[in-house]
């Protein structure tokens, strides 16, 4: 076999792998033995020197090492096999639930063990519950790893073993590869950002020498790893790039608006448009107006006033004869968009239709009839809208709410609606989701991109207050007070649960133990499990002030508005994000009076939740919260990943690495302009199919 080919062989070529094992592969990408070397550890772990126990602490990784002085099957709450490991520094406990008959017989006195795992304090003394462990035999009792063990990204049915195993041998037909056909990234870009050859930087992650740089490695900010870190951000900006081409190479229906409609729209508004909201309608009014389908990103905090530019950019659709789709993630809010749009274009004549999954068949036919022909409609609805008997006849404007709710491929998946017209639809995007710019640069790096950088005046900053669960009653009794003076309180039931019957049933619950404690009080009940016009109803009453005190599930955390609410309570704070906690205290705050949020938790708190209270008591600014929670648990989190079909990066790290984003721009545009051959080849090797962008 020819030795310097053996990189581009299909993987199913390596000895020891057969058809299960290759369909495994292909499902993570993998078709080639060069797709191995794409995958990458994702993170490390030293095995390089022991920890004397003695010096071990509480919630220390570590690997350490000693005789057995006592082993003992315990039968308490759960049956556990301890084994006390003493080094002559001090004790360490190990404690297993399950183990088998053999693994019992070994782990006996005096064995040599040695164990990686992380210490932890249990009754005053230290252990490690389910250690790795191998028995030493003495000649071996100093010898450890040279060099840092890559951990490869946890996949089902295969062991790190075997993910070692695999690399290594892709690793080892790199020595072999005279030829570079594997480098894309040009001569010029790496000198010029001082990057590490392709090569080297594979071979440096993947098997790292014994004097590597461990700080940095498991820092991730080795040149080697910010070499590939670079390549992958810079295929995901080529790929939504040339996904912008694509769309851009579509001609679109220049969309406008008469000086005196907008006029007349503006004058019924119950209050004036903020210079914010003024500069962003200017974005839109341009980007309508041209020839070129508009791709363009509104990001503004909650309660900065985006439906009102929505039905604006709505309104320059149908005044210029074309339909605009506008999709909402929840059904209350396509409802309550309905509702505001309604009221907003009764007295101008256009009509407003609302299609979610509770419209009944002979409607929806109707509806589907209007949509499918040139009347020219807004319609308003959530992914109801991009199923596939949803055909619009003249599709002029995409307008997609709360974008965090969506993945990108729901997005695309309605711009394909439009992609039989004869012209393009202009796309809309709002978000509520205040990322640091740069990342939005990267994320959204198709998308051109306004912000509504100031609220509405006279918002007074919500009061937060964090109150543990044992003061319960106190705050009970304050209710009913508050609720005497009119003022209308939310009290949100959350559990880690996503499941919507738990949640519902968590609700009901607190709905019931409410109404009991509080007999005097109007109040009602909002959950998922409930059908359509019951929550209609319910909504209804509680913007009409009939219902003073409403017990909800997270379903009003996206974009419900009852301006009168000044009063929140959030149980279980301690298990949300602040993303989310923000979220939900953006309900209250939006009248002119005072607001309130009480931030529930369970004592005792973490310091990690401790600190995450802590910030949402001293600040309401979404910016500072975001960039806040994404130090606590990263971006990825943040924006949902999976929800909004954020790129799962391999190396980069979309808040360690932003320092690279704008050396990635550069570099995207030269290789746009000069290697354009590379583009593909750059795409194909970081981004699976279920992540590309380009194809519509
Ligand atoms: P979001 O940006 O979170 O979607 P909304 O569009 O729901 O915010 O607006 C929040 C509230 O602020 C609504 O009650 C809306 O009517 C009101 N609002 C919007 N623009 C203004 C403005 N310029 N002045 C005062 N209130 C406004
Ligand atoms: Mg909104």
């Amino acid at each position: 076999m020819n030795k310097s080919s053996k990189l581009s062989l299909s993987i199913d070529r390596l000895p020891g792998v057969g058809d299960k094992l290759k369909q495994k592969l292909q499902r993570l990408g993998i078709e080639k033995v060069q797709d191995l070397l794409f995958l990458l550890p994702n993170r490390y772990i030293d095995r390089t020197h022991l920890t004397p126990i003695g010096a071990l602490r509480p919630g220390q990784t570590a690997l350490a090492q000693g005789n057995i002085e006592l082993s003992q099957v315990k039968f308490g709450k759960r049956r556990s096999l301890l084994c006390r490991l003493s080094d002559g520094t001090g004790a360490l406990q190990l404690r297993f639930f399950y183990f088998s008959k053999q693994q019992q017989a070994k782990l006996t006195r005096d064995a040599l063990v040695r164990c990686w795992g992380t210490a932890r304090r249990s009754g005053g003394i230290l252990e490690m519950v389910h250690p790795e462990y191998q028995h030493i035999v003495p000649e071996q009792a100093d010898v450890v790893e040279q060099t840092l063990t890559p951990v490869y990204p946890a996949t089902e049915g295969l062991t790190q073993a075997r993910l070692r195993r695999l690399t290594d041998q892709a690793v080892r037909s790199l020595a072999n590869e005279a030829q570079r056909p594997l480098e894309l990234l040009p001569e010029e870009i790496r000198r010029d950002f001082t990057l590490p050859d392709l090569l080297t930087a594979l071979r440096y992650v993947h098997r790292p020498p014994p004097d590597a740089d461990t700080e940095a490695l498991l820092a991730g900010n080795h040149p080697a790893q910010q070499r590939l870190a670079f390549e992958e951000l810079l295929a995901h900006h080529l790929s939504l790039l040339s996904f912008r081409r694509k769309i851009h190479r579509h001609s679109a229906a220049p969309l406008t608006l008469t000086a005196q409609r907008k006029r007349d729209f503006i004058r019924q508004l119950p209050f004036e448009l903020t210079p914010a909201q003024t500069r962003v309608l200017k974005d839109l009014e341009r980007d309508l107006a041209g020839h070129t389908p508009m791709l363009r990103l509104v990001q503004g905090d909650v309660g900065s006033g985006k439906t009102v530019l929505a039905a604006l950019a709505a309104l320059h659709a149908i005044d210029s004869g074309y339909q605009a789709a506008i999709m909402a993630p929840t059904e209350l809010l396509a409802e309550q968009h309905y509702q505001n749009f309604s009221n907003w274009f009764s007295k101008l004549g256009v009509a407003v239709t609302l299609l979610t999954g509770k419209i009944k068949a002979a409607d929806r036919k109707n509806r589907l009839r209007d949509f499918a022909g040139s009347t020219p409609v807004i319609a308003i609805g959530t992914h109801a809208l991009f199923q596939e008997q949803v055909v619009f006849g003249r599709l002029g404007l995409i307008i997609v709410d709360e974008q965090h709710r969506f993945g990108v491929h729901q997005r695309l998946a309605l711009l394909e609606k439009g992609a039989a017209l004869a012209t393009f639809p202009h796309q809309l995007i709002m978000t509520a989701t205040p990322i640091p710019r740069t990342i939005t640069m990267t994320v959204f790096a198709d998308l051109d991109i306004s912000v509504i950088d100031a609220l509405p005046p006279g918002r007074l900053p919500v009061n937060t207050v964090v109150l543990a669960n044992d003061k319960r009653p106190e705050l009970i009794a304050r209710i009913a007070e508050v609720c005497r003076q009119g003022r209308q309180v939310y009290w949100i039931c959350t559990l880690i649960e996503e499941s919507d019957a738990i949640q519902s049933q968590a609700a009901t619950d607190t709905y019931d133990n409410l109404r009991t404690l509080l007999p005097d009080l109007r109040i009602g009940l909002i959950h998922g499990k409930m059908k359509s016009l019951e929550k209609d109803r319910v909504m209804t009453a509680y913007k009409a002030a009939t219902i003073d005190l409403l017990v909800a599930t997270t379903v009003i955390e996206v974009g419900v508005d009852v301006p009168a609410a000044s009063l929140m309570v959030i149980e279980n704070a301690e298990r949300l994000g602040l993303s989310q906690l923000h979220q939900l205290r953006g309900r209250i705050g939006r009248g002119q009076e005072r607001s309130d949020c009480i931030l529930l938790y369970q004592p005792p708190l973490s310091d990690l939740a401790m600190t995450r209270l802590a910030i949402m008591r001293s600040t309401t600014d979404g910016f500072e919260i975001a960039n806040k929670d994404m130090e606590l648990r990263g971006p990825g989190e943040i924006l949902g990943t999976r929800q909004s079909g954020l790129p799962e990066l391999r190396v980069a790290d979309l808040l360690r690495d932003a320092g690279l984003i704008p050396a990635v721009q550069r570099a995207a545009r030269l290789i746009q302009e000069q290697y354009p051959d590379r583009v593909e080849a750059l795409i194909s090797r970081w981004l699976t199919d279920r992540q590309r962008y380009g194809n519509v």
